[in-house]
């Protein structure tokens, strides 16, 4: 049972209404792993500068993840982002983007990455997505996430790559555009129709919905009073499906429709726990009784009883 994701691994410097940090670890295939490591192995593969350190690396090992395909360039700077929120929590404003190591980055996966059951190719160059999927022919289920950037520069290449993929995971807006189509559930089948059998629209506060070739589902994000930091909420949501599905498939289960529900729930569920604090502090030490809580009280939020009503 394991999954190998390829992405960035990055210092951040984030401010919100709530707060603000200079310097901490994130990026998407930090976010990732750290949600999906509740579940399943997980193999993080990604390029780093020397300034990447011990307390980075302690991090990710203290959650059991195997940071052997960390490639450290020697004299390099690892990836920087820096972004702001304002009171609309929905909409990252990005204020620099330093791609340093990641500029060059050619992705060669060791044979345990390779092997993995499940591979998430997180937001980086579909150029490159497409090379690390090339390498995973094993992979029982892959998933792709993208972002505007790409979509402006990279629209074609992008299109090839979801060609390759089970499922697509990104903003309604960028389902949009991507598309050109301003209705989303046409927008999604229109994906479907490239080849992926599951289309994820992630909606910020309103939640995420699932579209799949007969189906739809839908959930609303977790009611939380405290949001501190959206960052990484969406590879937090990557994190909690795919890890799941990876166990499932562990299981020798079939992944059908029911499946698919249960994880867009573990999705949810660990995009509500990102959110509560800066960067990866609230989900880095997390507690699985927490997350088999927070399961069950989506199960309430969302369950209703049918009962004979007459209409008239
Ligand atoms: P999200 O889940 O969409 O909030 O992803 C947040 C993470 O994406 C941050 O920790 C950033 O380091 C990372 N990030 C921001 N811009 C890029 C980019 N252009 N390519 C790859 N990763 C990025």
């Amino acid at each position: 049972m394991s999954l190998a994701v390829v992405g960035s691994i990055a210092f951040d410097a984030v401010k919100t209404p709530f707060g603000e940090r200079e310097r901490m670890l994130g990026g998407s295939a930090v976010h990732f792993s750290l949600a999906s490591s509740f579940f399943t192995d997980v193999h993080i593969v990604g390029p780093v500068g020397d300034d990447f350190g011990p307390d980075e690396y302690a991090i990710l090992e203290r959650r059991s993840i195997d940071t052997s395909g960390i490639e450290t360039i020697e004299g390099g700077k690892t990836f920087f982002w820096r972004g702001h929120y304002e009171y609309d929590l929905n909409t990252a404003h990005t204020d620099d983007t330093q791609l340093n190591v990641f500029g060059e980055f050619q992705p060669k996966l060791h044979d345990d990455a390779k092997n993995a059951d499940v591979l998430f190719l997180a937001n980086i160059q579909p150029d490159l997505q497409r090379a690390v999927r090339e390498q995973c022919d094993s992979a029982k289920f892959v998933a792709l996430d993208s972002m505007n950037l790409w979509i402006d520069i990279a629209k074609d290449s992008l299109v090839e790559t979801i060609k390759l993929v089970d499922a697509v995971f990104m903003n309604d807006a960028e389902i949009r555009q991507l598309t050109g189509q301003s209705n989303l559930v046409k927008a999604a089948r229109e994906l479907l129709e490239l080849g992926p059998r599951l289309v994820i629209a992630k909606q910020g506060e309103y939640g995420a919905a699932l579209f799949s070739k007969g189906g739809f589902f839908a959930l609303p994000a977790y009611p939380l009073e405290d949001v501190i930091d959206p960052t990484g909420a969406g590879d937090s949501f990557a994190g909690g499906f795919l890890g799941y599905v990876a166990q499932h498939i562990a299981e020798g289960s079939e992944l059908d429709e029911h499946s698919f529900r249960r994880a867009m729930t573990y999705g949810s569920t660990m995009a509500s726990f990102n959110v509560e604090n800066f960067g990866t502090e609230r989900v880095r030490d997390l507690t699985g009784d927490e997350i088999g809580e927070r399961f069950t009280g989506f199960k309430q939020i969302t369950h209703f009883e049918e009962v004979a009503v007459s209409y008239r």
